[in-house]
């Protein structure tokens, strides 16, 4: 189902228009009302008048998560305090959380964008939503729950955590779709087998998962223990929250769509800022179209990623590849830029690992290392009997197998050789419905 099909079928033509309209509008705006925004656009020799089209999107400069952190809580703001109508922060993934604000309107548009992420997961009017987002000042928690609302969805707000009670309430209220982390659907899909209970026998049938990157064994994981229909939803507070984009329910694998009408993908090379081509990785930069209380012209996300257009897609707007990293947290290890996801993608290769994994850098006498600890799969434990201490399972000739050809696929497939732990099933810590930690490095402690 379309939320809005008049906007998310509009020709390309029609859309490049409406993005030129709300480009020159929003530039004229900040110039008016953000000294920071001023600053910064007439030492880049821009006036209002200097962009004519959505085409001269590149002559803007960028704007980094520094500059909100150095105008740190408001300065930012485009409206006076008592038209924000909400706060929200980054959740600090990388340092100190950053702020945003909305006022009625962003929070409209919030809700919109929601509201059709929701439509193209599967979801319809009338379903039960359970929302195992964080509510608070993470944007996950209302930001589901108001797009939900607006979609005409019945709301569970749950909140992340208190896993029993999800299983619970899921089963009592028979909720038809859950929102949460990945990590945390696996969690719950990992608590469902453990009491027995067949996923088969619950009413759920779609789980919106973002927030954090994740991949294909994920999906199949998290779709085979909840028997549900999983799809991917993205964002960062700083140009809303989640529901910049999402993918369709039937589309799936082929990307997310963006929600470019409001918020303005570029894909830039990481080292040089240029433009990149259509499908080309790089890092992903916004420019909010419509928003009113803090616009942000250019956006260094950090996220690293492509886009492009699917011509087979039901929808006319751009789709982005998944999430591989983000260029702030990827790795330098001897020259070679190993992402976590490049490693998961390999674990995935083994029937005999989980999807419970994680990286720990440390460094010893100028070298750095990288250390996969990775969980077995409990149904191969207990196959293998290997229910003893964690260091001897190496011991057994199947997982010593594994452990030779992992590292030799990640030497090749990497370009380094990493050191391997195989733990047992429920050592590496969970994430209770926020966000997962995949990099622990040490070498800054
Ligand atoms: P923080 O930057 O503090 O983590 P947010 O809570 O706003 O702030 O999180 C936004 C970030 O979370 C994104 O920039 C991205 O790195 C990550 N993220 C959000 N959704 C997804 C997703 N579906 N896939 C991969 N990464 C995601």
């Amino acid at each position: 189902m379309l939320f809005n099909p008049g906007i998310e079928t509009l020709a390309i033509d029609k859309l490049r228009r409406l993005q030129s309209e709300r480009l020159v509008s929003q530039v004229e705006y900040l110039f008016k009302h953000v000294p920071f925004y001023r600053n910064n656009l007439e030492m880049a020799g821009i006036r209002p008048g200097s962009i004519a089209s959505i085409e001269d999107i590149h002559l803007l400069p960028f704007t980094k998560k520094n500059d909100l952190r150095d105008n740190y809580p408001f300065g930012l703001l485009a409206v006076p305090q008592n038209e924000i109508a909400r706060i929200h922060c980054s959740s600090g993934t990388t340092g100190k959380p950053t702020v945003v604000g909305y006022t009625k309107e962003d929070l409209e548009i919030f809700s919109e964008v929601v509201a059709r992420s929701l439509a193209a997961a599967g979801c319809k009017p009338g379903m039960i939503l359970q929302n195992a987002y964080g509510y608070g000042l993470f944007t996950g928690g209302l930001g589901l729950h108001y797009g939900a609302e607006r979609l005409g969805m019945t709301v569970i707000p749950l909140s992340g955590g208190m896993t029993e009670r999800q299983i619970m309430l899921m089963r009592d209220f028979g909720s038809d779709a859950i929102c949460c982390t990945p990590s945390y659907a696996l969690t719950i899909a990992h608590e469902l087998l453990k009491k027995g209970i067949d996923p088969k026998s619950l009413k759920l049938k779609y789980a919106v998962l973002g927030a954090e990157p994740w991949t294909e064994s994920i999906r199949t994981e998290v779709e085979t223990g909840l028997h549900v229909s999983a799809t991917n939803i993205y964002g960062l507070s700083e140009i809303i929250g989640p529901g910049v984009s999402q993918e369709d329910h039937e589309e799936k694998s082929s990307g997310s769509y963006i929600w470019e009408d409001h918020f303005f993908p570029e894909i830039v090379d990481k080292d040089n800022g240029e433009p990149l081509a259509e499908g080309k990785t790089g890092v992903l930069v916004f420019t909010t179209l419509t928003k009113k209380a803090m616009p942000l012209l250019r956006y260094w996300t950090n996220d690293i990623t492509n886009i492009y257009y699917d011509k087979s897609g039901k929808r006319t707007h751009v789709k982005m590849g998944q999430i591989i990293g983000r260029s702030d947290d990827m790795l330098i290890i001897r020259g070679v830029n190993p992402f976590h996801t490049q490693v998961e993608t390999l674990l995935n290769d083994f029937p005999e690992l989980s999807a419970h994994y994680l990286l720990v850098v440390t460094r010893e006498a100028s070298m750095d290392e990288v250390e996969v600890k990775v969980e077995l799969e409990a149904r191969v434990c207990r196959e293998l009997e290997l229910d003893h201490a964690a260091d001897t399972v190496l011991t057994n000739e199947r997982i010593n197998i594994v452990y030779r050809s992992l590292q030799k696929k990640i030497k090749d497939h990497i370009g380094l050789t990493m050191k391997l732990s195989f733990m047992l099933p429920g050592t590496i810590p969970r994430s209770e419905g926020g966000k997962q930690s995949r990099i622990s490095d040490l070498r800054k402690k």
